[in-house]
């Protein structure tokens, strides 16, 4: 990757998309940044954009994509990523991971760019391996509700390796394991955004199911790292990327109600999603290896980091309380 080079981020108005480009332009790279600003917001880039070398498109990887000149690497990222967010528009998560990864492909192998996928960890489902290695194959329900994200992206990666070895593209796989931080879309239903929002407000935190399901979070800039790392080696992967702490749903409610600095935490408990994975924890060898990186944001100083974001965040978050919480299920 040349420090004088050109980048195209699809989803680049997102959370992990903002933050990567933020970090590239940084390093000296200018940006191309497409997006529909489905799930993503202008006010993520609103810093960039007054930025030399930065560019924004609003467009949808739905249509063949377009940059006014070549660029060196492309990052697909765009696609609904929340739970709640894929299940409210399943064709679109669908179409973002099949036809939309192809136009990015399509454009990487135009401008001869090295091709980075945002995969994830959902390709593992729920995962009867612990911790998750990429040599395992997953255990995903192809026809359950959570299919359109999970199945759109092993369709992505099939197609990257595809174009890799059929039309020698320089293509790499990250699979990116539960990422946190600030922006995070304070409505995006996902667990931080609900548990840090609800802790400061003071109300109840939503468990899904009995709370015993386990995830393990990585700091935004962390996972940054890691995909600059990936995008700069010729790895293909796939290598996942994520954190080391691995916590109960329970254990977090009570971690971050602690961030929040208020009384521990009073449990509303809800029904679990469908097919919600038991637990789930990468296995960073591969990383660690081929790319150097570990991450290094311990969960108490990016809870910290993350819950004094939102903090900053409190007239939108009260206007959301005050209508429908972004919570799965209401019964
Ligand atoms: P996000 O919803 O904040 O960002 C996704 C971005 O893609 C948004 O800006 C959205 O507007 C844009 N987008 C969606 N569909 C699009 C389309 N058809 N055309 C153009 N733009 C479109 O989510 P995020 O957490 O930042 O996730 C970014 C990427 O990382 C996603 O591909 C997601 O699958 C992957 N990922 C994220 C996590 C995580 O924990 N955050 C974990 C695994 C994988
Ligand atoms: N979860 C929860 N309460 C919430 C939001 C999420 O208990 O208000 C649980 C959810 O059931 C899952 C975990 O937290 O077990 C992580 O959910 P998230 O939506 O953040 O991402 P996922 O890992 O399921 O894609």
């Amino acid at each position: 990757m040349r420090s004088t080079g050109r980048a195209l981020v699809t989803g680049g108005a997102g959370f992990i998309g903002s933050h990567l480009c933020e970090r590239l332009l940084g390093e000296g790279i200018q940006v191309v940044c497409i997006d529909n600003l489905s799930t993503g917001r202008l006010e993520n880039i609103a810093e960039l954009t007054a930025r030399r070398g930065f560019s924004f498109a609003e467009g949808d990887v739905e249509q063949p994509l377009g940059t006014s000149g070549p660029v060196d690497m492309v990052f697909h990222l765009a696609s609904r990523a929340s739970p709640v967010d894929y299940l409210t528009a399943p064709l679109e998560t669908l179409r973002a991971g099949s036809v939309g990864t192809e136009h990015a492909l399509e454009a990487a192998q135009a401008w001869g760019a090295r091709f980075i996928l945002a995969s994830t960890s959902e390709v593992y489902g729920d995962p009867a391996e612990h911790p998750q290695r990429e040599s395992y194959w997953g255990n995903v329900n192809p026809v359950g509700e959570r299919s359109v994200y999970d199945e759109a992206k092993r369709y992505a990666e099939a197609l990257t390796m595809a174009y890799r070895r059929s039309r020698g593209l320089n293509t790499a796989i990250a699979r990116i394991f539960n990422t946190y931080g600030p922006r995070m879309r304070t409505d995006d239903g996902r667990i931080i955004p609900n548990f840090v929002k609800q802790a400061l407000a003071g109300e109840p935190l939503t468990v899904y199911g009995s709370g015993l399901q386990t995830r393990t979070l990585c700091y935004v800039d962390d996972l940054v790292d890691g995909l600059l790392a990936l995008a700069r080696s010729s790895v293909a992967g796939p290598v996942n990327l994520g954190g080391t702490e691995e916590r109960t749903v329970l254990q977090l409610a009570t971690e971050i109600a602690r961030a929040a600095g208020g009384e521990p935490p009073v449990i509303e408990h809800r029904r679990l999603p469908e097919d919600d994975p038991r637990r789930r924890r990468p296995d960073l060898t591969l990383a660690g290896e081929l790319l150097g990186w570990r991450p290094r944001t311990a969960l108490d100083d990016g809870l910290a980091s993350t819950v004094a974001w939102f903090d900053r965040q409190r007239p939108v978050v009260a206007a959301q309380l005050a209508g429908k919480p972004a919570v799965h299920d209401l019964s």
